[in-house]
């Protein structure tokens, strides 16, 4: 799954949202995040991201973002 870091806090961008294929972005408290069951780990949202937010959670700076993807994801 692809996972959404601290650089996405107050972005106003919204440009993973429309590329997403199965619409898996969800709003945070202040930030956008990915539901981890259900990202098709497609990729495609990566590079459309200008804070260079979003990254694989095999990446070590996303693992400390994945439990509060999916925490703020199962809330809707
Ligand atoms: Fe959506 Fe693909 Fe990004 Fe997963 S990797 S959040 S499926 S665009």
């Amino acid at each position: 799954t692809y996972v959404v870091t601290e650089n996405c806090i107050r972005c106003k961008f919204m440009d993973c949202v429309e590329v997403c294929p199965v619409d898996c972005f969800y709003e945070g408290e202040n930030m956008l995040v990915i539901h981890p069951d259900e990202c098709i780990d497609c990729g495609v949202c990566e590079p459309e991201c200008p804070a260079d937010a979003i990254l694989p959670d095999t990446e070590e700076a996303a693992e400390e973002f994945l439990e509060l993807n999916r925490e703020y994801s199962e809330i809707w």
